[in-house]
């Protein structure tokens, strides 16, 4: 049972241990609220720019995360068909599976104290709101994530490949592995048959980059995507609501 005082945080994801493991750290009790009962592997392109080895050390889990030995990214490339734009990273970059990043987290905020509360919570004024990326209803062309892990020639650089209305991400991630994760609207995929594969072979550039590679699972998808206001502005603290 959480106390009267602990912080309920509602989403046990990235966003939703972070918050705990600050919690933690002012000496706050917490609980988390989540469905999900482990970390599972999400829709993303599982690229951690430079700056987040400090916001994970400050968590106190940047040693923790280094043991899982990231991939380390050195340059981006950014494809727009035949032209390319290529550039060294100030710093480098990382590369983490989502599956082992979440799970990093939420063992790290299990084990400073924090409680899991296995269920969906109805967000409610004073909580940690950290529910994510909202799917729904959507005007127009429906937008769709995707993503899959291949094996091959993994390289040292993040690399987006732009396409007519879509986007791919290519980067390594530990042990050898390359995400491949993108954003495509319906209509393209319909006409695809949903096929992400097929969808790696519209570009020149996206076609060489991904044929040595091979799938080591089926694509992950994810959508209708959402961008936009929060759906719950009543929740966005008023001068008067302290959180
Ligand atoms: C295609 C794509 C590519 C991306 N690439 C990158 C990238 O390369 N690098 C990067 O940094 N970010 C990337 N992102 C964004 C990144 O995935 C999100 O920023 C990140 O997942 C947000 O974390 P979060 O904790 O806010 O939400 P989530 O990771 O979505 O976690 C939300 C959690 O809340 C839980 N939840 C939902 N509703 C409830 C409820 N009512 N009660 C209790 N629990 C609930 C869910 O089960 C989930 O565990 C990408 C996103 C997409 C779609």
């Amino acid at each position: 049972m959480a106390e009267a005082n602990s912080i309920k945080v509602v989403g046990g994801g990235l966003a939703g241990c972070a918050a705990a493991l600050s919690a933690l750290m002012h000496e706050r009790g917490v609980a988390i609220h989540d469905p999900a009962r482990s970390a599972r592997h999400r829709v993303c392109g599982e690229f951690l720019s430079p700056e987040v080895h400090a916001s994970l050390d400050q968590l106190g889990v940047w040693t923790q995360a280094a043991a899982l030995r990231p991939a380390l990214m050195y340059s981006m490339r950014v494809h727009f068909g035949r032209r390319v734009c290529a550039d060294r990273l100030p710093e480098p970059a990382i590369g983490l599976s989502r599956l082992r990043l979440d799970h990093l987290l939420r063992a790290a905020a299990l084990a400073g104290g924090a409680e899991f509360v296995p269920e969906r919570q109805a967000p409610s004024a004073g909580c940690v709101l950290a529910t994510g990326r909202q799917s729904g209803a959507v005007p127009g062309d429906r937008i769709f994530g995707f993503k899959a892990h291949f094996s091959g020639p993994p390289g040292d650089a993040v690399e987006l490949y732009f396409g007519e209305r879509f986007y791919v991400g290519v980067n390594p991630v530990e042990d050898g592995i390359t995400n491949v994760c993108g954003l495509a609207p319906e209509s393209l995929l319909r006409r695809l048959d949903f096929s992400y594969d097929r969808l790696l072979e519209l570009t020149p550039a996206l076609r060489d980059r991904t044929r040595p590679l091979a799938r080591t699972w089926d694509w992950l998808t994810t959508g209708p995507l959402v961008y936009g206001p929060t759906r719950f502005p009543s929740l966005i603290p008023s001068p008067e609501l302290e959180c």
